[in-house]
This record gives structure tokens, C-alpha cells and sequence, in this order.
């Protein structure tokens, strides 16, 4: 069998408001105008205490007297508030209070007022007070007097616990009539408007309803006639205890609805009964029903405040009042009780359902930030984790609320063999899978698809610039470069966005060992294109083919009689090499070393000497250099007396070395004559 209470039973705000009062300050000397609710039982709990209903405040001379949810009218507020020895506690519902006050208004304004309800019940007569009992009452759109229509100014309220459907009929009537001007305030509770909703909801899908209130009670009767109509087994009680239970057993649904004046406890006792299960507590009880009710962790709900105290909020929800919403829990920077208005609906989450239902105002905001993270997480976004360790799978982090797992093959392309150098890192990372709920929020996520991602757009960007290069240089094209790279074979040099390669022996004309003797890392430099290989990405560049040859500038720089200082670099039979300067090298034939007859150059001289020499020959078109240290030698006296062998090895000496020298400048045409340089 299932059994559902409707959400909205037990006391209503204004009602539990006055029984909360009665039962804190009840004691002889405390007096209730009027029947404080329609429920028996409650009252003779309240009377125990000693505490008087009275039906007039004339027989009131002193003590303390307790004004009922209903309200009363202005004038016997006026005729206490001259009783000096008589403290009044207000306890009028904030609702009934918000019709009183519109109704004076009016009525100050000279609107006739109309007053949707029952004249006889005790709101309604209490309304009418704060217009001097002018007020028209209707309780049906049926004859209602011409009075209205011919009004010229006319406002509507309703008794707040009048049933919508009526009051609307009766509305449509005065509207239609063409009444000038109406002001019209709906001011029927919406506890009410719930509560015959809910009834209405529950008795067309229950077997049998049990409805729980006062045999007075007009928002009872309400519920009543509203259930029938829906549900021919529905039973009126007046207390728990005056219901069939073996009948109501036999239904495979039951419901239960209650009046505002019927305490929750009473809608329990019936759920327990028919449950059959025992409890020691309200607590319990509640406890049970959430759990039947499926009332869960995480669940939003829309509550009423109905007290605020320096502690926080009381609300009520479903029925069940004095739930607690502590300051904390609020969602305000700083507290203010009198910021928060009785009757305000807010909405909350459930924190936790046992041992009693506890709820947060404060995470409702919370909620609301995480859902919107959780919608930014599953639109394809890039997030920092960072990391905080890693287990078998993979590694793990946190992002907001959220655990982050990365699993191994997600880290990066490629085997990553140690996940714990991660720990510390900070990962940009895109979510894979989102799990938000209340009990998990965690994040499956890899870097690995930014990285691949990356690397396509990068190989595409490449690819273009690729296209666009090979297509804007042609061979033998002069470009600008920037060395970025040396390398031992050559300089690489960045030709518009690519690599182009400038080979070791295209740098310069004379030999280098290192690319860093001729460019400079950073630099830009011209450069000529020598090859172009497309298909496999190979661009050769040259340097050297831009710079004039150093035997191309010898005649500028050089001229015959010139004295130069260079290194020997190497030694021929016939003479020495000397290096005038990179590139260019001049023969000093073995005659021109010295005065005296050498027949062999390395006598006299070994490769690294430095030299000083005259230039006696240059040849530029030939790339020769005749060169003589012995010019600048002055020439000693010569021997009187010689040999006779010596002449001969002198002479057949100076023939062969003449003969090199001939070899090796053979087609010159020197200025100098050599013959006669060497002849002197
Ligand atoms: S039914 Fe509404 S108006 Fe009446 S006492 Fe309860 S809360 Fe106030």
C-alpha cells in the first residue's frame, strides 16, 4: 500500500505562529481572543496550561491577551491599546495584516470594499473592521448588489483561505459589469492555493483520501469537497483516532491532506498507524516519511521562512515546520533578520536527511557556479590542473570541485614510463568525460589531444608556409636569411620562414673550418639559392657566390714594390708560399730567399715563419704572386776568389729553379720583367 502525505500539511505559517505563542507564554492570566485554531486536541493541550479563551475584550480588565492568526478590527486594537493593564500579542498571520492595511487604504480613499468569503468567520469580520464595517461581503457571484456597479471605485479582496475557483467567478462577475474602476488583491493565501492544489493532484491518482481537520475550519471544508469530487472514498476526520483504519488498509493508495489548524503530528500518527511501524520521535517519524518520500541529499527544494531570530531562519516545508536554516547556510555576506519577510518562499538544497533534515541556502549558489563549470567542461575547453600525484593508471589532480584523472596513454603522444615526474606539473589538459553528481564530480581528461591538435595545426601552418616558400624562389635567387643554427658541416639559415642550409664550402672562398668564422648566429645576410630539392624539403643556399674572390680585388689592394708581411704555409723544391692574406699566396722563389745560393728553400725557411717580403710580379688572371725577402736584404760584398766547382752547382741550380719559376709563371706579363728581377 502506499500512503503519501501531501507536502503541504500540518500548521500553516500564521497558525503555528499562535500556537507557538500560546503553548511558550500559556499560564494562568493569559487570554485568546476568540478560538485560537479549529483543532480540539490542541486546544485542551493549550487550556491545561490555564489559559483562558475569552469571546470579548469587555470582560478584559488585565493580563496578557493573544490575538489569533484571524486578525481583529482596527477598533479593537484602538480599545486595547487603552487597556494600560493589558499586553496584547499580536499574533494576526502577515497575510491577514497585508488585507488589512490594503483594505484601510481604500477605504480612506472612499473605495467601496468588497470582501470575497464567509461574512461569519472571524477574518472576514476582522477585515471588515478597517473599513468601519462598510464592506461588502460576497460569497457567490449570484446576486450581487447593484451597489458594486454603481460604484465608482471599487476594490476586491479575498479571505485568505477562500477557494480560487469561487473567488474567480465572482471577480469575472463584477468585472463584466462595468465597474469603473476595481482594484482587485488576490489575496488568498498561497498556503491555501497549495494545499487545495496538492488535494486536488493527490485525490485523482489515490484509492482513498483522508482529509484531517476542524469540524469549523473553512480551509478543511475546502479540502474536503475538493477531494470528493475527485475520489468518492475520502474521509473527513476530525483526529487520527476517529478513522477506519481496517477499511482504509484496504485501499492500495491512500492520501493524506490536513487543514491549516490540523498540527503534522496528526498526518504522522495516521502514516504510522496505517505503516504499522513504531517511533520514538517526531525526528524518527520524519525521518521515515523523507526516506518514503524520497526527499534526497542534493534535492532542491522551495521552502517558507516563517520565524527569523539572531540564529538564522525557520522555514517551512511540506508540511513540517521549525526546520532550521541556520545564518551561516544563508546565502548573505553578513545576517540581518530583518532583512528576511515571514511568508518569503527561498529555495534551498537538502544537506543531509538524517538525523533530521538539514538544509542550505549558501549552496544553492555553490550549486549553481559548479553546474555552469560543468557546462563550460563539456564545451570543449582547454583547463590548468595541477598535478598532485599519480597511481597505476595514470595521474590524478583536482580543478575546482572536480578530481582530475589523466590516464596514462592521455599524458602525451608517445609510452610515458615515469608518471611520477608529473607530480607538481601543471597539465593543460581538456576534459574527456565530465561526472557530476552528488556523490562524484571528477574529471577524465588528457593533454594528448591538445598536443596532437597542436602538432596538426602546426604541420598544416608548415605545410603552407612549405607551399608558399617553394613556389616564391627560384634558382640562383638572391635572399635574405638569418643564421639560426651552426652546425659542423654548415650555417642554417631561416629564408622566410625556412630552413635553408648554406653549406661550409659556399660560406667563403678560402678555406674555414667553422660556419662562426664568416656569419654570425642572429645575423641577416644575403644569400643566392644553388639548389632546390622540393620533394624532400631541401633548399642548398650560398654565401660566398655573393662575395668578390680575394684575387679579384689583389690588383686594388696590391701593387709591384709593395712590402708584405705573411705567414709561410708551405715549401716547395723550387721555393716558399707565403700567405699574403686569406686566399692569397705569393711564391718566393728559392733565389729571391736570400743573397746567398740556397739549393734548398727549407735551409733557410720552415712553414709558420713570418716574413716580410717586396712584391716583384702579380698576376691577378692567374692568381700568382712573385714575392722577394732577399730585396729587402742588402746584398753582401762579393768573394774575390772562387771555386771552381761552386760556379757550376750555382749554375745548374739556378737553370732548374728558373725553369720552375718559368713553368709557374708562364704566361705572365708583368710589368718587371722577372728575368730581370732575378738577374739583379
Ligand atoms: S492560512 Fe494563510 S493567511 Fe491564514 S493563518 Fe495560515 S498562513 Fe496565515
Amino acid at each position: 500500500m502506499k500512503i503519501t502525505i501531501a507536502k503541504n500539511s500540518g500548521f500553516c505559517v500564521g497558525v503555528k505562529k499562535a500556537v507557538d505563542t500560546a503553548f511558550n507564554i500559556g499560564k494562568e492570566g493569559v487570554y485568546i481572543l476568540g478560538e485560537l485554531i479549529h483543532n480540539e486536541s490542541v486546544l485542551e493541550k493549550i487550556a491545561t496550561l490555564g489559559v483562558k479563551t475569552i469571546e470579548s475584550i469587555d470582560e478584559l480588565e488585565s493580563g496578557t491577551l493573544i490575538i489569533r492568526s484571524h486578525g481583529v478590527s482596527k477598533d479593537i486594537l484602538d480599545k486595547l491599546s487603552e487597556k494600560k493593564n493589558v499586553e496584547v500579542i499580536n499574533c494576526t498571520c502577515p497575510f491577514v495584516q497585508k488585507i488589512h492595511k490594503i483594505v484601510y487604504e481604500h477605504y480612506l480613499k472612499d473605495y467601496l470594499i468588497v470582501i470575497v468569503g464567509k461574512a461569519e468567520h472571524p477574518e472576514v469580520i476582522g477585515i471588515n473592521g478597517w473599513c468601519n464595517n462598510s464592506a461588502i461581503i460576497l460569497d457567490s457571484e449570484e446576486n450581487i448588489p447593484d451597489i458594486i456597479f454603481s460604484a465608482e471605485k471599487v476594490c476586491v479582496v479575498a479571505q485568505t483561505t477562500y477557494s480560487v475557483e469561487k473567488f474567480n467567478k465572482i471577480l469575472k462577475k463584477i468585472k463584466i459589469n462595468n465597474v469603473k474602476t476595481v482594484d482587485v488583491f488576490k489575496t488568498i493565501c498561497y498556503t491555501t492555493m497549495e494545499r487545495q492544489a496538492e488535494a486536488y493532484k493527490l485525490s485523482s491518482k489515490c484509492d482513498a483520501m483522508v482529509v484531517i481537520g476542524g469540524n469549523s475550519s473553512s480551509n478543511t471544508k475546502k479540502l474536503y469537497e475538493i477531494c470528493k469530487q475527485n475520489c468518492k472514498a475520502t474521509y473527513c476526520v476530525t483526529e487520527p483516532n476517529g478513522l477506519d483504519y481496517k477499511k482504509l488498509k484496504s485501499y492500495n493508495s491512500v492520501g493524506i491532506v490536513c487543514g491549516a489548524s490540523t498540527p503534522y503530528e496528526q498526518a504522522m500518527e495516521v502514516f504510522l498507524t496505517m505503516e504499522e511501524k513504531e517511533v520514538n520521535t517526531m525526528e524518527q517519524a520524519v525521518a521515515l516519511l523523507d526516506e518514503k518520500q524520497n526527499l534526497k541529499k542534493g534535492q532542491k527544494i522551495s521552502v517558507v521562512i516563517s520565524q527569523a531570530n539572531d540564529d538564522g531562519l525557520k522555514v517551512y516545508f511540506d508540511g513540517k515546520t521549525d526546520i532550521t536554516l541556520l545564518k551561516e547556510e544563508l546565502a548573505c555576506e553578513e545576517f540581518d533578520k530583518n532583512a528576511y519577510n515571514i511568508g518569503d518562499e527561498i529555495e534551498v538544497i537538502v544537506m543531509a536527511t538524517k538525523p533530521h533534515l538539514t538544509l542550505s541556502q549558501k549552496q544553492i549558489l555553490v550549486l549553481q557556479k559548479e553546474e555552469e563549470l560543468v557546462k563550460e567542461l563539456n564545451n570543449d575547453v582547454i583547463i590548468n590542473v595541477q598535478i598532485k600525484g599519480s597511481n597505476k593508471g595514470g595521474l590524478v589532480g583536482k580543478y575546482e570541485c572536480f578530481d582530475v584523472f589523466v590516464p596514462a596513454r592521455e599524458i602525451k603522444i608517445g609510452f610515458v614510463s615515469d608518471l611520477t615526474k608529473y607530480t607538481g606539473k601543471t597539465l593543460r589538459v581538456k576534459p574527456l568525460k565530465v561526472e557530476y553528481t552528488p556523490r562524484k564530480k571528477e574529471i577524465v581528461a588528457s593533454q594528448r589531444v591538445i598536443l596532437e591538435a597542436e602538432k596538426a595545426q602546426r604541420d598544416a601552418e608548415r605545410l603552407e608556409k612549405e607551399e608558399a616558400f617553394f613556389s616564391s624562389i627560384a634558382l640562383n635567387d638572391v635572399v635574405t636569411g638569418t643564421v639560426a643554427r651552426f652546425a659542423s658541416f654548415g650555417a642554417f639559415v631561416v629564408v622566410n620562414g625556412f630552413d635553408c642550409l648554406a653549406h661550409i664550402s659556399d660560406l667563403s672562398w678560402v678555406n674555414v673550418k667553422n660556419p662562426s668564422e664568416v656569419l654570425e648566429l642572429g645575423k641577416s645576410y644575403d644569400f643566392v639559392v644553388l639548389k632546390i630539392d622540393k620533394e624532400n624539403k631541401k633548399v642548398s643556399i650560398g654565401y660566398k657566390q655573393l662575395q668578390p674572390k680575394p684575387w679579384e680585388l689583389v690588383s686594388e689592394k696590391y701593387a709591384v714594390g709593395d712590402v708584405v708581411t705573411g705567414k709561410v704555409v708551405r715549401i716547395v723544391d723550387f721555393g716558399a708560399f707565403v700567405e699574403v692574406e686569406k686566399g692569397i699566396d705569393g711564391l718566393v722563389h728559392v733565389s729571391q730567399i736570400s743573397h746567398e745560393f740556397l739549393e734548398n728553400p727549407a735551409s733557410k725557411l720552415k712553414v709558420g715563419d713570418e716574413v716580410n717580403a717586396k712584391i716583384i710580379a702579380i698576376i691577378p688572371e692567374k692568381e700568382k704572386m712573385n714575392l722577394s725577402i732577399k730585396a729587402l736584404i742588402e746584398a753582401p760584398q762579393k768573394e774575390v776568389k772562387e771555386t771552381e766547382e761552386k760556379p757550376k752547382k750555382e749554375k745548374k741550380a739556378k737553370k732548374d729553379s728558373d725553369e720552375e719559376l718559368h713553368s709557374w709563371t708562364e704566361s705572365a706579363s708583368s710589368e718587371v720583367s722577372i728575368a730581370d728581377l732575378l738577374n739583379k
